[in-house]
């Protein structure tokens, strides 16, 4: 085990048993993501490993208070389909799974959950259902704040002065640019250069650097509003008008 351990599948039981005796590790992150086409250049695991790449580095900021769940690596992509390799969840059974382990770590008595998203296609379904899980954490005992945030929109005012497309897009230039910085060999330059769409030249492992240290501040600071008690809010049922946008 590496000195300040933050993901829970490292742990052994003991130690995360201790650990929570402690009062340590109250607050758990969920990622979710998708395994699914990223254009000709980029590598089908993006959207997991930059969630949880986001999530390993708030938790570590704010060691020993916030443990990282095991991700969910498959998404809801359907409209990815069309491209092998793409895999994909139904809406129904990928909530009923990220319910069940929300509810897991509650059983246990972490306080408060974000499940933190890195795939688009995750957002309606979880915008649809946010607000009845609130209520149901916040009704049981032992109780339980859970929220539901993309990286991306929760820090979305300190990337879109860096970015001179779209926040994220999709595998375009802000993907491109997290990855030439946190997993450049995930990026296939060649594939890049040849392909029909030209925004992924825009990235540059630079400005990729300044993205993630943004993701990963913001977090941090969401998670040590809702440990201090804030981000209670019970969401009013979101009109698709009201979403923050995939822009
Ligand atoms: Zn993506």
């Amino acid at each position: 085990m590496s000195e300040q351990e933050v993901m829970l599948a490292k742990l052994t039981r003991r130690e995360f048993r201790e650990a929570l005796e402690r009062g340590e590790f109250q607050t758990a992150i969920i990622p979710t993501g998708s395994n699914e086409q990223h254009l000709e250049h980029l590598a089908m695991e993006h959207d997991i490993i930059s969630a949880t790449y986001v999530a390993q580095e708030a938790a570590k900021r704010l060691y020993p208070r916030v443990i990282v769940s095991v991700p969910m690596a498959i998404g809801i992509s359907e409209h990815h389909m069309v491209h092998k390799g793409t895999m994909t969840a139904k809406p129904g059974s990928w909530l009923a799974v990220l319910f069940d382990a929300v509810e897991s770590l509650v059983r246990h008595g972490v306080k408060n959950v974000l499940i933190l998203n890195g795939h688009g296609g995750n957002e309606a379904p979880m915008y649809g259902i946010i607000r009845q899980w609130q209520l149901y954490f916040g009704s049981t005992a032992p109780e339980a704040n859970v929220q539901f945030h993309s990286y991306w929109n929760l820090s979305r005012a300190e990337a879109e002065p860096h970015c001179k497309g779209r926040v994220p897009g999709h595998a375009q230039e802000y993907e491109t640019a997290f990855a030439l910085a946190l997993f450049p060999e995930n990026v296939r330059h060649e594939a890049m250069r040849e392909q029909e769409d030209k925004q992924p030249l825009d990235a540059t492992a630079e400005q990729g650097h300044v993205l993630a240290e943004a993701a990963v501040s913001k977090t941090a600071e969401f998670l040590e509003e809702m440990m201090a008690g804030g981000h209670r809010e019970v969401q009013r049922h979101v009109l698709s008008a009201e979403i923050p946008q995939k822009r």
